[in-house]
């Protein structure tokens, strides 16, 4: 088994990396859903260390910094009594995405949660190894997973492996999920992170059929569902006033990894999500603008990413936005926190640079995009 962990600096609250703003702690949310009393204590440590801001990840986490390096150690302390934090040897292989809306894939991930912490060799697997479940609607497999569960009914699923699948029962899906997690550490080449990586003679790939391709949901919008409302949450930026908000509204809530949180009940209170810097329009550009976080955090650009996105939103804010495109707006060529789908423009730019990428209807390319 080669052991990649020199390498790989996804971080941790036990191994937290140390930014140009302090130090970085990111916490596992496997499948979203988590307490909104947690959510809550976590602004109020992060926000009595200086960090009152919490950031929401592509990979449906949660992310905290601007912290003090080395971290105190009664903030871990605090944090750990959260619960967040089952499993020290395993916190930063905890990567599972689950469709947000599919509340009945609960006990699935639950238990693979249980089953990955329970294996010692899975400690060794790469932090940006990505597990995703999806019911049939395909949603979150539009993310770059690596290996995912496709519930299409109650007895029937399919269990993929990159592009490549084979039928297994709901029953079986977990086992046969962690099977692969094995094959994957244990056979896969040093300086491969993910399924992608590997040459489709991996035995990681065995007794799959190749080029299967599972139906794809894109990304939930911002919007009202039934009596529930996927607040978009601008920038990812998750303020303490929202958490209160949220805290308000509903006892549990499912982080998405779209910038995103699934407020179940929160049709009924919408005002109150609203007033405190949610958003619901799904044509606004919060629904499809994001920004890495730039300068001053960030000392490989002088670009303050973040205001340049603010003030782009605010200049097309009274506007129906047709374009569909995602635009992620980045300081570097790093690109850190690209999406899939999204069309990316790195600096130098203008606030125009950004409203003309949000309202354009064409391919046409934009000043700043590479
Ligand atoms: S893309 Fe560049 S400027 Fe932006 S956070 Fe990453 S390294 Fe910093």
């Amino acid at each position: 088994m080669s052991d990649r962990s020199p390498l790989d600096r996804c971080p941790g609250l036990l191994r937290p990396f140390v930014a140009d703003d302090g130090a970085l702690v990111r916490l596992r949310m496997p499948g979203g859903r988590v307490a909104t009393s947690v959510l809550h204590d976590v602004v109020e440590i992060a926000g009595a260390h200086g960090a009152p801001v919490m950031q929401l990840t592509s990979r449906g986490n949660l992310q905290v910094r601007a912290l003090p390096d080395p971290l105190p150690l009664q903030l871990i302390e605090a944090v750990e009594a959260t619960g967040l934090l089952p499993s020290a040897s395993h916190e930063r292989v905890r990567n599972i995405l689950a469709a947000p809306l599919a509340s009945d894939l609960d006990g699935l991930v639950a238990a693979f949660d249980q089953a990955l912490c329970a294996e010692p060799r899975l400690a060794h697997l790469p932090g940006r190894f990505l597990f995703a479940f999806s019911d049939a609607s395909g949603s979150v497999l539009s993310e770059r997973w690596d290996v995912a569960y496709q519930r299409e009914s109650p007895t029937s699923g399919t269990l993929l492996v990159g592009q490549s699948g084979r039928e297994v029962h709901p029953d079986d899906a977990v086992t046969a999920m962690i099977g692969v997690a094995l094959r994957f550490v244990e056979t896969a080449p040093d300086g491969a992170w993910n399924v992608r990586d590997l040459p489709v003679t991996s035995p990681v790939f065995d007794g799959h059929t190749p080029d299967l391709l599972p139906v794809v949901a894109p990304p939930l919008l911002p919007g009202v569902v039934g009596a529930d409302v996927v607040a978009g949450v601008p920038l990812g930026m998750l303020t303490a006033e929202q958490v209160a908000a949220l805290a308000s509204v509903a006892d549990e809530v499912v982080l998405t990894p779209w910038r995103s949180v699934v407020v179940p009940g929160g049709a009924a209170h919408l005002d109150m999500l609203l007033r405190a810097g949610l958003v619901t329009e799904p044509d606004g550009p919060w629904a499809r603008l994001s920004a890495c976080v730039g300068a001053p955090s960030c000392r490989r650009t002088a670009v303050p990413t973040l205001d340049l996105a603010r003030s782009a939103a605010e200049s097309v804010a009274s506007r129906r936005l047709t374009a569909t495109q995602d635009v992620h707006v980045v300081g570097c060529e790093r690109r850190c926190g690209t999406g899939v789908s999204d069309r990316v423009l790195v600096a130098p730019l203008t606030v125009d640079d950004v409203v003309s990428a949000l309202t354009s209807t064409t391919t046409a390319a934009i000043r700043g995009e590479q």
